[in-house]
């Protein structure tokens, strides 16, 4: 076994570094859930977390994760065979896509080269043609993880407008949330789909949904079956304070401690602390001489950046020589881009220093993996953070 002395480097974009505050606090001793205690911190973070999500609609939390939150989204507002239109931004689409499929629905979904996000455009060209309105939701992913590629939301939504479509707007935030300004009521989005281990700082565990009035009016008569996932037992229940089921307590008071934390740096700073790191971070690729995979500059991901290899090199070889060497995690390259891509995260519980020494990680690994870079790379990404 190798010795390793210091704090690892957890830089995948997810799950990211818990600060220690979240960690003890939730090192206390588990709680009755169905005591007055319990009730009163149900309370505290549903209004806690709306302001995260931009509603002052219901937030519905399960003991999940992303993915669970992805069903959820779908089975509350679908029926069998009901028409969907997705786009292949990258890997996560593809994997909603696919449970999509299995649930049953009918998913329409657009072609793409994974360095794009979704173009409002074709949402609106889609929607126009679907005059008999049998299109019954679109999904986006907001922060596409596999690529570092965002996409536009609010454009989106002008897009649906525009086309005076009526169907409802599915946007996956699982690792924008908390990270990239982000919002729910303002952007007409329907179902936001979330989890605790990205921009929220927790482990894993927790998945959210936050749902709009007319997703509630959908969740009325959409057929899809769902028991656990069922939106109005855990709302009915959230009125007193309490859960259907036994929730993840000790993930809660973690999650009201991270809450906390967000507040207290306030969102936009917490946005502009994120866009700053991944300029710096784009900044090291490009002195590099390689290629950030994000091709659109208005789409730029501020939670992570995929890094593109020259042809003939492997990006796992990299990684693997970053973490023996300097006992650093890096994203690895998913779908059709592994090998191709590596990934670093920049999100979550993160500072300029932290960044410094992640890119200092990557620039010596990739020298020593052989890749021709120019050392200069982290020197402009310092030029931005000073
Ligand atoms: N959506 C996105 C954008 C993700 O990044 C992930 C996971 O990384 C998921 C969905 C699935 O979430 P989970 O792995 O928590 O189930």
């Amino acid at each position: 076994m190798t010795l390793r002395t210091g704090r690892h480097f957890l830089q995948i974009p997810g799950p990211t570094n818990v600060p220690d505050r979240v960690l003890r606090a939730m090192a206390a001793p588990t709680i009755d859930h169905r005591g007055p205690e319990f009730a009163a911190l149900t309370r505290r973070l549903l209004k806690a977390l709306g302001p995260v999500f931009g509603t002052s609609g219901p937030v519905v939390i399960y003991p999940s994760s992303g993915t669970g939150a992805w069903e959820a989204a779908l089975v509350n507002t679908l029926g069998p065979g009901d028409r969907v239109l997705g786009f292949e931004t990258g890997h996560f689409a593809v994997l909603w896509r696919d449970m999509a499929r299995g649930l049953g629905l009918d998913v329409d979904f657009v072609p793409g080269d994974w360095r794009h996000g979704v173009d409002p455009a074709t949402v609106e060209s889609r929607l126009s043609a679907d005059t008999s309105h049998s299109v019954k939701a679109v999904c986006v992913v907001h922060n596409e993880t596999s690529t570092g590629v965002t996409s536009r939301v609010a454009d989106v939504r002008r897009a649906i407008d525009a086309a005076g479509h009526p169907a409802l707007l599915l946007v996956d935030t699982v690792s924008s949330l908390g990270s990239i300004d982000y919002r729910h009521d303002e952007w007409g989005v329907d179902v936001t789909v979330a989890g605790s281990q990205k921009g929220l700082m927790l482990p894993p565990g927790l998945g959210f949904n936050a749902v709009s009035a007319k997703a509630l009016q959908a969740a009325r008569t959409a057929a899809l079956p769902r028991s656990f996932w069922d939106w109005q037992p855990v709302i009915a229940a959230n009125e007193r304070g309490f859960f259907p089921y036994t929730p993840a307590t000790n993930l809660l008071y973690g999650l009201a401690e991270a809450l906390d934390m967000l507040r207290t740096e306030g969102l936009p700073q917490v946005f502009a602390r994120h866009a700053r790191h991944a300029a710096a971070t784009r900044a090291a690729v490009r002195g590099w001489g390689l290629e950030v995979l994000c091709a659109d500059e208005r789409e730029h991901s501020g939670s992570l950046t995929a890094v593109l290899m020259p042809e003939d090199r492997d990006a796992d070889a990299v990684r693997k020589i970053i973490l023996e060497r300097f006992d650093m995690s890096l994203g690895t390259g998913l779908g059709r881009l592994g090998g191709r891509v590596f990934r670093i995260g920049h999100l979550g519980h993160f500072n300029d220093l932290t960044l410094a020494g992640t890119l200092a990680g990557v620039q010596m690994g990739l020298e020593l993996a052989g890749v021709p870079v120019d050392p200069a790379g982290l020197t402009a990404a310092l030029d931005v953070l000073r």
